[in-house]
This record gives C-alpha cells, sequence and structure tokens, in this order.
C-alpha cells in the first residue's frame, strides 16, 4: 500500500500540465502541434501575436482582407503539394496562371494556394479547432526553463506558466532559456513590405516577380488570391530591402508600367507598409542547459522544409475532411 502511495506521490509531483507546448503559429508549428495531438498528448500553442501563421499570415491591408504577409515563393514540390491537398484541404493552383491547375511546364514559378496562405492558415486552423489544443494567441513565452533531472521544462508567459515534458520551438522563435549561463542575444530581422492598392482595369499580368526597380527585392500581384480580379483595382505587394523604400510607391509603380507589368493608365489609390519582426533562437543553448529531448527545434529554413516532416506526421494525421469530422 505504501509503495502505491508513494507511486501516486511521485506520479502526481511529475505531473506537468501539457505533455507538449508549441511556441509560434507558423505551418511547421501548426503541422506539429496537430501531430503531436493526434499521437496522443496534451497540446498547448502560444503565439505572441494575434494572428497565426508567422511569415505565412494573411494580414488585412489597403482595406482588402487577408492578403499575404509579403511575397512567397514555394517551388514545384509534388509530393508537398499532394500532402498539402491531402492533410490540409489546400486547392492548389499554378503560381504563373493562379485560375488553372498547377502543371510544372507552364508555371516556372511553381504552384500556390488559390486563396494566398491565409488558406493553409485557416485550414490548419480549423483542424485545430477541431482538437482539445490549447491555442493561446496575444501570449508571448518569455522564458524556458529546463529542469534537466525531471525532464520537465517551464514556461512563463505574463499570465502564467505551465509545466511540459516538451517544448517545441522554430528558429525564428525568440525566447529566453533559463537557467541562463551565457549572453542570449537574440538580434530580431526585420522585413519590409509595401501594398500599393491601384486602379488597373486590366487583367493582372503577373503573380510573381523579382525587384524589377532599384530598392525592391521581389513583389506579387496579390489580386487572383484576394479575390479583386474584375473590380478594377489590383492588389501588389513589394519586398523592399529597407525602410527607407517604404516611401517609393509611385517608383515601384512607374517601374512596373516600364516593365509592362501594369496597364500604362495605373495609379494608386492607396498605399500601406507591413514591418515583420522575427526572431532567432539560440539552438546551442538548449545543449548548454541539457535541455536535449526536452526542447525540439524544427528545421524551417524554407517553406519546403515541410517535406522532411511529411513521412512523420502523415503516419498519424488523418485527410483533412476526415479530420474535421472525427476530432
Ligand atoms: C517575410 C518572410 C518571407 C518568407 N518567404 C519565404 C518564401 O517565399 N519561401 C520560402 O520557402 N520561405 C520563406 N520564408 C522562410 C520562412 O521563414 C519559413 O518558411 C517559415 O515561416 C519559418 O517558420 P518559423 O516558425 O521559423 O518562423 P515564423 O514564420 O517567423 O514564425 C514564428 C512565429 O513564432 C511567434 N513567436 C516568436 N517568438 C515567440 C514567443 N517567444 N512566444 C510566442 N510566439 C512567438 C511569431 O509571432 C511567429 O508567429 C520567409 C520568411 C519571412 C520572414
Amino acid at each position: 500500500m505504501r509503495y502505491i502511495l508513494l507511486l501516486i506521490l511521485h506520479i502526481t509531483l511529475l505531473a506537468t500540465d501539457y505533455d507538449c507546448i508549441v511556441v509560434g503559429s507558423s505551418p511547421f508549428s501548426l503541422f506539429e502541434a496537430l501531430y503531436q495531438y493526434h499521437s496522443g498528448n496534451r497540446v498547448m500553442i502560444l503565439e505572441e501575436a494575434a494572428e497565426c501563421g508567422g511569415a505565412w499570415k494573411g494580414i488585412n491591408v489597403c482595406g482588402i482582407m487577408h492578403a499575404d504577409l509579403g511575397c512567397h515563393q514555394i517551388g514545384h514540390d509534388t509530393t508537398l503539394k499532394a500532402f498539402l491537398e491531402k492533410y490540409a484541404g489546400c486547392k492548389i493552383v499554378s503560381m504563373d496562371h493562379p485560375n488553372q491547375a498547377f502543371d510544372s511546364t507552364k508555371s516556372p514559378n511553381g504552384w500556390y494556394f488559390s486563396r494566398g496562405c491565409y488558406e493553409l492558415i485557416e485550414n490548419l486552423l480549423k483542424l485545430i479547432s477541431a482538437t482539445d489544443i490549447t491555442l493561446l494567441n496575444n501570449t508571448r513565452a518569455d522564458n524556458v526553463s529546463i529542469d534537466a533531472n525531471q525532464k520537465i521544462a517551464t514556461i512563463q508567459t505574463k499570465n502564467g506558466s505551465y509545466t511540459t515534458k516538451k517544448v517545441i520551438v522554430t528558429p525564428m522563435v525568440s525566447i529566453n532559456v533559463q537557467p541562463a549561463n551565457q549572453p542570449q542575444n537574440y538580434g530580431k530581422s526585420k522585413h519590409y513590405h509595401l501594398y500599393m492598392l491601384i486602379q488597373d482595369p486590366t487583367t493582372p499580368r503577373f503573380s510573381y516577380h523579382g525587384g524589377v526597380v532599384s530598392g525592391a527585392s521581389r513583389m506579387m500581384n496579390l489580386s487572383h488570391f484576394v479575390g479583386l480580379v474584375g473590380t478594377g483595382r489590383q492588389l501588389i505587394v513589394v519586398q523592399t530591402y529597407n525602410e527607407q523604400y517604404l516611401s517609393s510607391a509611385q517608383t515601384f509603380l512607374d517601374g512596373l508600367k516600364k516593365s509592362n507589368l501594369v496597364d500604362k493608365g495605373a495609379y494608386i489609390l492607396e498605399t500601406q507598409s507591413y514591418i515583420y519582426e522575427s526572431g532567432a533562437f539560440h539552438q546551442g543553448l538548449i545543449h548548454n542547459m541539457g535541455g536535449q529531448g526536452i526542447v525540439e527545434v524544427l528545421q524551417t529554413g524554407h517553406f519546403q522544409s515541410l517535406s522532411t516532416y511529411i513521412p512523420k506526421w502523415q503516419m498519424v494525421l488523418k485527410p483533412y475532411q476526415d479530420a474535421l469530422r472525427t476530432p
């Protein structure tokens, strides 16, 4: 009897609030959270922003809902395409001809989501809602303290702390690892975007393009993805090299006209800039703090890196429609 009581006490002391806490909500983090949940774990997601998706979220700009945050290019990987169609319910189209299905011979810029990256995040959030996963937006994970002996971690937020057996982060998450025995230098990177809502009644002439004009690294015409085709207006986003170019809308529009990428008579209706800040997780700290096996870092360098995890994820994830029907 005494042993049973001791065992219960031991289990109680070691009980954690969650089996797994995922910090951040890029597609990598949301898929991994679903994978952990469907593997039988109690899962929490902490996201400091109001919206989920990280660099792949949809934002409201120039009065248009769910526009891509910046410019994206995924490429031609058909295994990844098939995975997103089956497990995230995405409709995939040609990036170069968004009103057509993807055909690798006719789409040098690869494939994309029919409603932009918002489509992927929206569908993943529907899958999350069909589970018991706890998702807290507007909640920054400030610190993670590792107890290497008990093999648990405690995550602190401004509203409380949560214990867990496993913490999953991504390289662009910024979080302090405790106990800190060395400087934790999390330089944030800024990514600059200028949105231009223009009057141009012609059919959009590109979806994804290189810079064209000095100061622009790449651009996307988001009109197809946000449903503006046929309205006489087009939404273009330019990723700029730095902050100073965020006031260069007229120069960018003139460059687009010169390259025949918009109509010669096009003019600007509205502009809005958006600066995205990404962090930099110091992966070496996990080793220093004895956090191996407790803190896992997903490798997220490019969107295509999702492919690395497909064999693991598809062992437990259900196809999209089935997952929505049966939690
Ligand atoms: C602007 C931009 C454009 C990109 N374009 C492309 C592209 O075209 N093609 C491509 O293949 N790859 C692209 N990438 C690469 C992209 O980084 C990866 O595809 C992927 O989004 C990285 O995922 P991540 O989780 O590491 O970072 P992110 O996508 O930045 O997500 C990190 C998330 O964690 C949250 N977060 C951070 N710290 C905390 C904390 N302490 N507590 C709670 N939440 C936290 C952030 O708010 C954010 O939502 C782009 C990246 C950026 C920044």
